[in-house]
């Protein structure tokens, strides 16, 4: 059975509509299936109506349309603050040895009152979809970790029937990612109530990938993907298709196992000028591996974004649409 290829990037930092209108038939225009919005808490304070809009008109285009909790709590991956993680200070997560982290804490319940309202607000706009991406706790070093909060501590005794340790162990490891799954779990029930559909990215991380099961089986999810980034691993050229294909294959065997569609994220920042044909291995890596939802991060290859701007963003921008097109075409690139 022939397979539908599906491409999209995501979009942020543009809230002009007449500019965002633009970028967006140039995404259709390049074929581009889908898109995701970041809604950040900066977003939901002051551009609702904005991003109402920008929903409305990306599905003028005919993208389907996601939104994205982009920093939003510290929890989420994303280049935003958090307002919730200034006010909030209870719902802080704590560092090991008693300071507070900059993030706020999964398992406190304003935390979890506090995104369950984001997924609303984004019901409000129309999308179609909500991403969670890349939840996490705080970790500054391997040793100064968090969260040790009374209420991670009194839950893993409830769990483990033993005081939380000092030490970032295995079972509090285990603890951590079950504790990202029932948050993640609630929005997904809270969004799919709202007839909103729900995809979340897991962290590329090797020890992590045992406990991946645990987040495909959630029920009200319908996509299951992971962000296998390559440039800060140093990695080049076969190395690339090697690394992405082997995540790739993580996900397309659990989205099987569990009836999710698998989605793979490919780089579209900070690519070194002269290794921009990393992003077709990078592609041709995820399609042999059997996951036809491909999404890269971001928009023209984040050219707007200084920090983790590509050394040629135009050529990353081409080779990424290039890899995108024959991936549509041929099933392979
Ligand atoms: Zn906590």
């Amino acid at each position: 059975m022939e397979e539908k290829v599906t491409v999209g990037v995501s979009y942020f930092g543009v809230r002009d509509l007449r500019h965002v209108d633009e970028d967006l038939e140039e995404m259709a225009q390049a074929g581009l299936d889908t898109v995701v919005h970041t809604f950040s808490e900066n977003d939901l304070a002051y551009y609702k109506g904005t991003l109402e809009e920008i929903v409305r008109l990306s599905k003028d285009h005919g993208l389907e349309t996601f939104v994205d909790p982009w920093g939003v709590a510290g929890i989420f991956g994303g280049e935003a603050f958090s307002q919730f993680v200034v006010e909030e200070l209870d719902a802080r997560q704590v560092f090991v040895d008693g300071a507070l982290a900059p993030a706020a804490c999964p398992n406190h319940p304003k935390t979890r009152a506090f995104l369950e309202s984001w997924v609303r607000h984004a019901a409000d706009l129309g999308a179609d979809g909500v991403f969670f991406d890349e939840p996490h706790f705080f970790k500054r070093d391997p040793t100064r970790w968090a969260c040790r909060c009374s209420v991670c501590q009194d839950l893993f005794r409830q769990e483990y029937g033993e005081p939380m340790p000092d030490t970032r162990t295995p079972a509090v490891q285990e603890f951590q990612l079950h504790s990202l799954q029932r948050l993640i779990e609630h929005l997904a029930q809270t969004a799919h109530a709202l007839h909103l559909k729900t995809s979340l990215c897991l962290l590329p991380r090797e020890e992590e990938l045992q406990h991946w099961e645990t987040f495909a089986r959630i029920p009200a999810l319908d996509i299951l993907g992971t962000d296998p980034y390559w440039v800060r691993l140093g990695l080049r050229e076969t190395a690339v298709y090697a690394h992405v294909h082997r995540f790739a294959q993580h996900i397309k065997t659990l989205a099987d196992q569990y009836q999710k569609e698998p989605q793979i994220w490919i780089q579209a920042f900070l690519i070194p000028a002269g290794t921009e044909e990393d992003v077709r291995q990078a592609v041709r890596g995820a399609v042999d591996a059997g996951v036809f939802n491909l999404m890269a991060w971001s928009f023209r290859a984040t050219a707007a974004m200084s920090y983790i701007r590509p050394g040629r963003p135009e050529v990353v921008w081409q080779t990424l649409l290039e890899a995108f097109r024959e991936a549509k075409h041929t099933g392979t690139p």
